[in-house]
């Protein structure tokens, strides 16, 4: 099973600002229309990219940016399309009410992780605002997906960027699942190396995979092997600002070309592939979280 860790519902016209998406488009390829992934589009990717499931991605960010991809709307897609589509609810703890609104999006609207956005709400991973929403994260058994790393987007504060801010909140949360998104790019290694200290995190590949060269994603997959942490390593795009039939392509070529890897280091095996791209995702969903709205897939 192929399931994509990281997938932004949304679209340009109906929920990102101009301004947004212009900044998010400013240092790429990209066009602002290009941000936006209707259902029609998102389906499509996933049928022919060969995925079978993404976890789609709320974006609360209307204190500092002005919109938010709401809840409720990723909860509608996901109840569509349950056995393909698992939403994570997104809150700021900066406004009152975050653990709450958190609580509903899982027991009233069948979301099924949280999705957290610390430097583009200008916060700390771990500042302390977040703490009671972290509570209620551990006590609904479910993981925190925690935007890691660079954003192109003006209005964030780079001073929240690095993973290394995670660190504080792994120790005060043990048992808390932590996936940090893009593998912290730039700082990959030091994200590596945290995971390797820290058995409740996770990092996902989105962006990080889909925009480096193969050599430098393999290096990054090495030093993850090496440090015991590839099994914590989670395939995901950050689509639509990235394409599923390319990084899949891309993945697959990482298991076939050794040219590709630092010199004693094999391609990825068979097995370490199937976790990378999707055996890992899966488990951290709980079975249980894939019902009533989320029946298990096949
Ligand atoms: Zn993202």
């Amino acid at each position: 099973m192929i399931i994509d860790a990281h997938v932004h519902a949304g679209e340009y016209y109906r929920h990102y600002s101009a301004a947004f998406a212009q900044q998010m488009t400013a240092t790429t390829v990209m066009r602002p229309e290009e941000l936006s992934a209707p259902e029609t589009k998102l389906m499509a990717e996933m049928d022919s990219a060969g995925v079978d499931r993404v976890f789609l991605i709320a974006f609360d960010v209307r204190r500092v940016e002005g919109f938010s991809v709401p809840n409720e709307f990723v909860a509608e897609l996901c109840a569509r399309h349950p056995e393909r589509l698992t939403g994570f609810v997104s809150v700021d703890a900066g406004t009152p009410g975050a653990a709450a609104r958190l609580r509903h999006a899982i027991t009233g609207l069948g979301l099924r992780g949280l999705k957290t956005a610390p430097c583009y709400l200008h916060m700390s991973p771990a500042d302390r605002r977040w703490y009671d929403v972290y509570e209620t994260a551990l006590e609904l058994g479910i993981p925190v997906l925690m935007h890691t790393g660079y954003t192109p987007s003006r209005n964030a504060d780079a001073r929240f960027f690095s993973p290394l801010l995670v660190e504080q909140v792994a120790k005060d949360f043990p048992d808390l699942t932590v996936i940090l998104a893009h593998l912290g790019t730039p700082w990959t290694r030091p994200c590596v190396d945290l995971l390797a200290r820290h058995p409740n995190l996770y990092a996902d590949l989105s962006i990080f995979g889909s925009y480096q060269s193969p050599t430098t994603v393999a290096e990054a997959l090495s030093h993850a092997r090496d440090s015991g942490v590839l099994d914590r390593l989670l395939w995901g795009t950050d689509f639509p600002f990235a394409s599923m039939t390319g990084s899949v392509a891309r993945m697959a070529e990482l298991t076939r070309d050794p040219g590709l890897w630092p010199p004693g280091h094999d391609p990825l095996t068979p097995q370490e592939y199937r976790a990378l791209m999707g055996g890992t995702a899966a488990q951290l969903i709980t079975p249980t979280a894939f019902s009533p709205t989320h029946p298990p897939n096949r």
